[in-house]
C-alpha cells in the first residue's frame, strides 16, 4: 500500500486547525495520510479536537503521524534531556489521543561528544522514553529521523543502530536529509535500493518516508525546495516501492506541501499506468501491478 500526505495543514486549506487540515487532505485532495506538526513550541490540542481527528481518521482511512518539536536533544546534559523528554512525551500523549501511529523526533547533537558516545546516550534516553510510553500504554511508536547536517546525530546507519537497540523505535526516513548529508548521494535506483537494503535487518512492515527537494552544500542541508527544483529524483524510489510492494507512507515536506504531495501521487499513478498499459490509474489501487 502507498499512502501519501502533507507534513502539516495544507497551504490551500482555509481553516488553520489540524482538524481542518485532515478533513481537507481527505476530502479535497483525496490523499490518505498526514503528519501533524507539533513544532512551534508545545502545541495544545483540546480533547474535543483530538477526538474529532481520531474519529475522522478512523472513519475515512486516514493515517496520522505527528512531528514533535524540532529542538530536542537526547544527547545533551541533564536539564536539556529532561526538557526533551517533556516535549516528546507531551507530543506522544497528544499523538495517542488522536490515534496517530508515530511521533517523529529529531534525536540530538554530537556537541563535544564522539559519535559513539552520542549514539550510546541516545539509545539510553530513547529506552527511557519507550519505557514511559509502555507504562502509560500509549499506542504509538517513536520515529527517529535521519538528519541532514554533519554536526547533528542521525546518519542512516546511526538511526538504524538506535532502532536495532530500542524496541518501539522505528526510522523516520527523511530522504532529503540523507541526500543532503551525502552531498547529493541519491541519484539512481541503486542509491535508493541501498537504503532499503540497509533497513532490512529491522524487518519493517511499514516505511515512513519524508520527501522534498533540498538545497545543500558540503554535506549540509540549507533549506527545502519544491521537489522539481531539487536534484533528487523520485521516480526510482517509486519503481522500487512498486517492484517490492513495500508498504509506505510518503510525506511531502516540500515548501509546496500539498502541491508536491499531489505531484508524488501523479508520479505514482504514472508508474502504475506504465505497468498496466492503461490510461488511468489510482494510487490506492495497486491490484494490477503487484
Ligand atoms: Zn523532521
Amino acid at each position: 500500500m502507498i499512502r501519501i500526505g502533507p507534513a502539516g495543514i495544507p497551504l490551500s486549506c482555509k481553516g488553520r486547525t489540524n482538524k481542518d487540515g485532515i478533513i481537507y487532505t481527505h476530502r479535497n485532495l483525496d490523499l490518505n495520510a498526514i503528519e501533524i506538526q507539533f513544532v512551534r513550541g508545545l502545541y495544545v490540542m483540546s480533547d474535543e479536537e483530538a477526538q474529532i481527528i481520531r474519529e475522522y481518521s478512523e472513519e475515512n482511512d486516514m493515517e496520522v503521524h505527528v512531528h514533535a518539536p524540532y529542538y530536542v536533544n537526547l544527547a545533551g546534559d541533564g536539564e536539556e534531556v529532561e526538557m526533551s523528554f517533556e516535549k516528546i512525551l507531551r507530543s506522544a500523549r497528544m499523538a495517542n489521543n488522536i490515534g496517530a501511529k508515530t511521533v517523529v523526533i529529531h534525536p540530538g547533537f554530537y556537541g563535544e561528544n564522539s559519535e559513539k558516545k552520542t549514539l550510546k546516550m541516545i539509545i539510553k534516553n530513547s529506552k527511557k522514553i519507550t519505557g514511559t510510553i509502555k507504562k502509560e500504554k500509549l499506542k504509538i511508536k517513536i520515529g527517529i529521523e535521519t538528519m541532514g547536517k554533519q554536526k547533528v546525530f542521525g546518519t542512516l546507519d546511526e538511526i538504524i543502530e538506535v532502532c536495532k537497540s530500542v524496541k518501539g523505535v522505528i526510522p523516520a526516513i527523511d530522504l532529503a536529509h540523507i541526500h543532503a548529508r551525502g552531498n547529493g548521494c541519491l541519484k539512481e535506483r541503486k542509491d535508493f535500493e541501498e537504503i532499503f537494503e540497509k533497513l532490512k535487518p529491522l524487518r519493517l512492515k511499514h516505511y515512513l518516508i519524508h520527501v522534498t527537494g533540498v538545497l545543500y552544500e558540503n554535506g549540509n542541508e540549507f533549506y527545502h525546495l519544491p521537489i522539481k527544483k531539487g536534484d533528487m529524483p523520485i521516480a526510482p524510489l517509486i519503481e522500487i516501492i512498486l517492484d517490492n510492494n513495500y508498504n509506505v507512507t510518503l510525506i511531502s515536506e516540500s515548501p509546496l506541501l500539498e502541491h508536491d504531495a499531489v505531484y508524488i501521487r501523479l508520479q505514482v499513478e504514472k508508474a502504475i499506468m506504465k505497468r498496466t498499459g492503461k490510461e488511468e490509474a489510482y494510487y490506492k489501487d495497486l491490484s494490477e501491478v503487484i
